[in-house]
């Protein structure tokens, strides 16, 4: 009859089960599966990695071959945590698992490792197939609405799917549903309150690699312009905090571009604490005060005639020469050759220091990873087993890791998927063996 268990019926008695198709639970299960373990994979959405099938732009940057020490960098203080899961599982072993599945890989700019052939939703399919076919079950469809667990251990899930609600038994629980960011795909953050409830402490949940909002109209007026090979640096009360060099883009509320989002945690960090931090674009990354002073003067001796609206058209993209001319005070009908000194000084520093002040940032929808999660000093990092609740394994973005672009958050996701789905798959074949 439909929807009865049978006793030969592996849903009777699942041994591992994992919540979240991601990458982090699709290589949980397997390497669970590979221990001997029955494993069950329960996906709420209608199929799994519908994250992942969005990655890199589409074609999914699974890693990135920057040495371990380097790597772990990228995600600052937290980054000690992995390296163990690295070590066990490190971006040459993810290539070499691709590689065995069909998805040849190749590294490019910045390290940046991404399959050759294959578009990001491939990618899934195929680790999805791979799954499969090391006897994981997948069930889709399937929402989990709690963990439930005695104060031993933890003994279950509820979940609602095709039948209905039920509780399913499990001998070891892998929770790996991801963050709160890009909440279509399936990731909604539920698992962090299932943590708190089961007594983990959970650094409190907010975007990450995510767009800024700045002060004014300036943005808006300059929506579509994208400057490249620029530096951005973020400023606290007169104080450099950090800089990114590359590309950025103007948007309607703000900036966005990989150097933004490369500043965004901190400057999240910021507004959250009620600071009010500045972004300042240096337009002449190449050139310091002296030079840039000298090539000015030159340019001014060649070219003075020209009216500074037209002449500034050497120096800047043209829709930020109003922009310039407001924030400078500069008179853009006169001449080059009549700017005074003054005035050139204060063209130089803006060149240098265009100021953008921040007032907020985008939410979860366009955040690209979830920064807190729970903390990292209540897991094991040789087995991602909780120090708190025997049984039960975290894995990927619902842990207390965000890292820069780059392949980092992937491969931090799988590494940590593979330790947690090795650990509980040979804790329950030794447990029921
Ligand atoms: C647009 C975008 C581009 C990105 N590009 C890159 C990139 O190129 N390289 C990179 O390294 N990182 C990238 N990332 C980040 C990366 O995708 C994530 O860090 C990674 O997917 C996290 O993996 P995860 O398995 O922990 O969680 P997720 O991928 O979020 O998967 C969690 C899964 O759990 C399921 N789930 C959640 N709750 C439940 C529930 N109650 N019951 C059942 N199932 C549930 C969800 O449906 C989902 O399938 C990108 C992110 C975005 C949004």
């Amino acid at each position: 009859m439909k929807g009865k268990r049978e006793p030969g019926d592996r849903r009777a008695n699942p041994r591992v089960i994992v919540i979240g198709g991601g990458p982090a639970g699709l290589l949980a299960a397997g390497y669970a599966a590979r221990q001997g373990a029955e494993v069950v994979l329960l996906e709420k959405m209608h199929k799994p990695g519908l994250k992942l099938g969005i990655t890199g732009k589409g074609r999914c940057n699974v890693t990135n071959a920057a040495p371990l020490r380097e790597f772990l960098a990228h995600f600052g203080t937290q980054g000690r945590f992995l390296r163990q899961a690295l070590n066990r599982f490190s971006p040459q072993d993810l290539q070499e698992l691709f590689a065995s599945i069909g998805i040849a890989t190749v590294v490019e700019r910045g390290g940046r490792v991404f399959p050759e052939h294959l578009r990001a939703p491939a990618v899934a399919s195929r680790l999805t197939e791979w799954v499969k076919k090391g006897g994981v079950r997948v069930q889709t469809h399937t929402e989990v609405l709690g963990v439930t667990a005695t104060r031993d251990r933890v003994t279950g899930v509820r979940i609602r799917g095709e039948q209905g609600e039920s509780v399913w038994p499990c001998h070891a629980l892998i929770v790996a549903t991801g963050g709160a960011s890009y909440p279509q795909t399936g990731s909604t953050g539920e698992g962090a309150s299932w943590m708190t409830a089961l007594g983990h402490t959970v650094v409190p949940c907010r975007p990450a690699l995510v767009p800024l909002e700045t002060a004014g109209d300036t943005a808006a007026r300059l929506q579509g312009l994208s400057l490249r090979n620029v530096e951005v640096s973020l400023w606290l009360r007169g104080k450099k905090t950090a800089q990114a060099f590359g590309e950025m883009v103007f948007t309607h509320f703000g900036v966005s571009g990989p150097v933004v989002l490369e500043l965004s945690q901190q400057a999240v960090d910021l507004l959250r604490n009620g600071e009010c931090p500045e972004l300042c674009i240096d337009l002449k990354p190449a050139l310091d005060e002296t030079k840039l002073d000298a090539r000015l003067l030159r340019d001014i001796q060649h070219k003075g005639k020209k009216q500074i609206a037209n002449w500034l058209r050497d120096l800047l993209p043209t829709s930020l020469i109003p922009i310039c001319l407001e924030a400078t005070g500069l008179d853009g009908s006169l001449q080059a050759g009549q700017m005074t000194a003054r005035q050139r000084r204060n063209l130089k520093m803006w060149l240098k220091y265009f100021p953008l002040p921040l007032t907020g940032y985008r939410g979860f929808e366009e955040a690209i990873v979830t920064a807190g999660g729970v903390a990292l000093q209540e897991v094991d990092p040789r087995t991602m087993q909780s120090k708190l609740v025997p049984g039960l394994y975290l894995a990927g973005e619902i842990l207390d890791l965000a890292a820069d672009t780059g392949g980092y958050n992937l491969q931090a996701a799988f590494s940590t998927g593979v330790v947690a789905g090795e650990a509980a798959g040979i804790a329950v074949s030794r447990s029921t063996g």
